[in-house]
């Protein structure tokens, strides 16, 4: 019989997949032999077996729980509902990946009206009583029972003002008690019924209630941002109440062994006194630095700080802790791997090395890729900063530097970037889970409360964004939609504001960014993950200058050249026209040379700029209409512009119409209707790299036929290809050797493939397209009904971000052994956009692919999965 329930004592940290991230490690320090409050985890398999269920918990799972219940009553001496000797517990959730926030939590379970009266008696400590009654309250009622917690923040506010508390602190016992009172008759009048007074009831329910939240909005949201499978399930931690808000002897904090914004190795962190948990994440008192822990109990800080550093040793990874100080005994609730920017990831990196910590193949799998992205985005313009006055200043809560338009709800941020607005900025009092769409739109996030450990500060600075978090000196008015400044400046929706992660300061105006620079532990970690991997990384650059950005972020080559983005610049374009609108091939020809000679220098440009590494260049793809305009008032302007008739032209581009013209004329058919145009760029592309060898580079460009679906269609335009090269190369009296191959992106080539390889020399996957024929719908429109299939769980992610493995990766695994079948040395890459996306770059690595090719920027991303998908793990083992 499976066994769903493990007490602490015997799990341990390899056991991540069965208990959870949290519960895994729970056990590991059980085995330890450090002060961990005692409990049981609920595995993971019951969650999806509570799924499979039809969302209920199988009889047999609630006897073993229960079972475990009182194997842990009897450990700790105490029982579960007995006011004479009560026995609290905590619930927490607890996957296999660290989800932070996103899954609920319940504490002080096991009260109700006698067994506070009961605590009360036996700590001779009425105020803990109640205070830990009115958090039980709220927190099950919110959780469980989806009673809005907001409605018991606005009594507790209530209670406090009529009191004049200012902090929870302030409260008496007897304030409190009122408190309980008017959280029972809350919850009696949303729910109809009384506050469960039955501890085994409250237990189940609670254990539901976090097997519910796995399913959330927010943490399918966040699953689909991290590559988090959806049938990975949650584990739920029941666990012995130790009691941080037992008095000024007590409290509760988090703390880092190493800095998680800079890398710097020193304990780091912050804990109130008389407090629980939540207490610190909320933000509504402002912690104390874990410095001065040191001051108010030095013997709890050293003993703190051992363990801290035990368990860096032991887990060889810098550790994101969570303690509790009872009566000044020490506790420790949580231990994993912590979270940390991508600067402080790099740092941790390689000093672990340095310090003899890891290996350098355990070094670069501790690095996300992803995040690398926040290393490779702009900074404040130096001058422009030193000129700027900050406004305000908060809390660096993760660096980087961010300009854009404010926005106060989350939903509005979402709305706006959807609307094409690409510079937001988030401000609100403080984050919540809800926001976490919001917070991933935007470049920056700015917080009026709350510390370096709240929910904006740990979300941003695993999300890479700039966040500024705590800041005071601003008053936000989220219902108006405002904030004003220190000096008193209001900032209305839509306003520019600029923020600088790295140092709080927020000034009042949009500022100029510069690029940053990459030195230090990027290149020391880079070149190891360099050393490591076998995938090469191309990159898909049009433009010299894409190239040079490229080249600077170690690509390896260009994997996909798109002409036609050359012939959208202002002094092409009526040549581009000219050639569409010709009716006659003569006419046709002549256009093509007037584009000749700036196409030739486009390519001597590249050719130049990748100093001899591999350029594939990829034939004109997309439909015609697209150079043409649409509007009536635009054809009258360009026909006049052209010396056209405005109906001759209106008739042209009536002509061009299509139905579905991604699925029309476009791709290689161009070149089968219009030979002329591969012609032309044949010519253009050989007599480029004529030129540029005559000065001592040795290019081999590659040319590359899109949307082939029939070899036959290859064949043709490839006999074009041929005739033309050869032609010219005979003329120049050079030796110039060239490739023609394709692209993959239709699903019939993929399954043909063994046919297409006769006349290809390589195939680039063009995954965008083949995502959007293999799915049948459309890569610009999907966007209308992702959502609702997300929500529905159909999908988990994007198919055009994140490649799917089991259809679109189906056709290119079989594309690739077909390709191999008749042409052994076939080479193999990849350049849709999936090309710079780790887990879909593992799967390349996995299948063999020669190298993936994606937007510059993603280069670094794109070298440290390929060094990660060698070593082994890959993307997916680091979650
Ligand atoms: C593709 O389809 O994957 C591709 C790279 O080509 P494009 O995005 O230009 O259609
Ligand atoms: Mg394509």
């Amino acid at each position: 019989m499976a066994k769903y329930v493990y007490l602490f004592s015997e799990g341990n940290a390899s056991m991540k997949n069965l208990l959870g991230g949290k519960g895994a490690n729970l056990a590991e320090m059980t085995g330890l032999g450090l002060p961990v409050p005692r409990g049981f985890t609920v595995t993971t398999e019951a969650c999806t077996r509570y799924y499979n269920d039809g969302k209920v918990i199988a009889d047999e799972i609630e006897k073993e729980i229960s079972e475990m219940m009182e194997k842990t009553e009897n450990l700790v001496g105490k029982k579960f509902g007995d006011p004479k000797n009560p026995f609290l517990v905590s619930v927490r959730s607890g996957a296999r990946a660290s989800m932070p926030g996103m899954m609920d939590t319940i504490l002080n379970l096991g009260l109700n009206d006698t067994v506070v009266e009961g605590l009360s008696e036996l700590t001779g400590n009425e105020r803990f009583a109640f205070d830990s009654y009115r958090r039980f309250i709220q927190m099950f009622s919110d959780v469980v029972m989806e009673v809005e917690k907001s409605k018991f923040e606005k009594i507790l506010h209530g209670v406090k003002e009529e009191n004049g508390a200012k902090f929870d602190t302030d409260l008496t016992a007897l304030n409190l008690r009122e408190v309980v009172k008017r959280y029972k008759e809350l919850f009696k009048q949303e729910k109809g019924f009384d506050f469960p007074q039955e501890p085994k009831a409250q237990l189940m329910e609670a254990v539901k209630a976090v097997f519910r939240s796995w399913d959330n909005p927010r943490a399918i949201v966040y699953r689909r941002l991290n590559d988090i499978p959806g049938d990975w399930g949650t584990a739920v931690n029941v666990q012995e109440m130790v009691y941080g808000n037992m008095g000024n002897d007590s409290g509760t904090g988090v703390a880092f062994t190493r800095n998680p914004s800079t890398g710097e190795k020193k304990l780091y962190g912050e804990f109130l006194m008389n407090a629980q948990g939540e207490d610190v994440v909320a933000g509504i008192r402002t912690p104390q630095s874990i410095e001065q822990l040191r001051e108010i109990n030095p013997e709890v800080y050293n003993q703190f700080a051992d363990i801290a550093e035990k368990l860096e040793k032991h887990y060889r990874d810098m550790q994101d802790m969570e303690f509790t100080i009872e009566k000044g005994k020490l506790f420790m609730l949580q231990t994993r791997n912590g979270k940390r920017t991508a600067a402080a990831a790099l740092k941790i990196a390689v000093d672990l090395v340095d310090e003899g910590m890891a290996t350098k193949q355990e070094a670069i799998m501790k690095v996300d890729p992803k995040q690398l992205d926040a290393l490779l985005h702009p900074n404040f313009e130096p001058k422009a900063l030193k000129a700027a006055q900050p406004v305000a200043k908060g809390l660096p809560a993760s660096p980087g530097a961010a300009t854009g338009k404010v926005f106060f709800e989350a939903d509005d941020a979402v709305e706006a970037s959807k609307g094409g607005e690409d510079k937001v900025i988030l401000v609100r009092l403080e984050t919540s889970p809800e926001d976490i769409e919001g917070m991933h739109v935007s470049q920056g996030i700015l917080t009026g409360r709350g510390g370096m450990t709240s929910h904006a500060a740990v979300v941003a600075r695993g999300m890479g964004t700039c966040c500024v978090a705590g800041c005071g000196d601003i008053k936000i008015n989220e219902e108006e939609k405002y904030f004003t400044d220190k000096n008193g400046k209001k900032y209305a929706e839509g306003d520019w504001i600029s923020l600088d992660g790295s140092t709080g300061n927020v000034y009042g105006e949009r500022l100029p960014t510069v690029e940053p620079e990459m030195t230090g532990d990027f290149s020391t970690l880079m070149q190891w993950a360099d050393e490591m991997r076998t995938l090469k990384i191309r990159t898909n650059a049009d433009t010299p200058k894409d190239a040079a950005q490229a080249m600077s972020f170690g690509a390896e080559g260009i994997g996909l050249c798109r002409t036609e983005h050359m012939f959208f610049e202002p002094d092409r374009l009526p040549a581009m026209r000219e050639m569409i609108v010709a009716r006659t091939e003569q006419q046709r020809v002549k256009a093509l040379e007037k584009l000749l000679p700036m196409q030739r220098s486009d390519f001597e440009g590249l050719f130049t700029e990748m100093k001899g590494y591999p350029v594939t260049i990829r034939f004109l793809d997309p439909p015609l209409h697209e150079f043409l305009p649409q509007a009536d008032e635009d054809i009258q302007a360009l026909a006049k512009e052209m010396g056209l008739e405005y109906c001759e032209l209106k008739s042209i581009v009536c002509d061009l119409h299509e139905f579905n013209p991604m699925m029309g004329h476009r791709g290689c058919r161009l070149a089968v209707t219009y030979p002329e145009i591969a012609e032309m760029q044949t010519r253009a592309v050989i007599e480029a790299a004529i030129n540029v060898n005559k000065k001592g580079m040795s290019v081999i460009p590659e040319i590359m036929i899109p949307l082939v679906g029939e070899t036959k269609e290859l064949k043709y335009v490839k006999d074009v290809v041929v005739k033309t090269a050869d032609s010219i190369i005979e003329k120049a009296g050079v030796q110039l050797q060239y490739k023609v191959g394709t692209m993959i992106e239709i699903p019939r080539a993929a399954i043909t493939s063994d046919e297409i390889a006769k006349e290809a020399e390589f195939f680039s996957f063009g995954t965008n397209d083949l995502t959007q024929m293999t799915f049948g719908f459309s890569r610009d429109d999907a966007g209308r009904f992702l959502d609702e299939y997300y929500n529905k769980k159909i999908y988990e992610s994007d198919p055009f971000a994140r490649l799917d493995q089991t259809g679109v990766g189906k056709l290119i695994k079989i594309a690739s052994e077909l390709g191999k079948q008749t042409r052994p040395d076939i080479k193999l890459g990849i350049c849709g956009e999936h090309g710079g996306d780790p887990s879909s770059i593992e799967f390349c690595h996995n299948l063999g692919l020669n190298y993936v090719s994606c937007s510059p920027f993603r280069v670094p991303i794109a070298r440290l999965a390929a060094a990660q998908a060698a070593v082994g793990g890959g993307a997916m083992g680091q979650k």
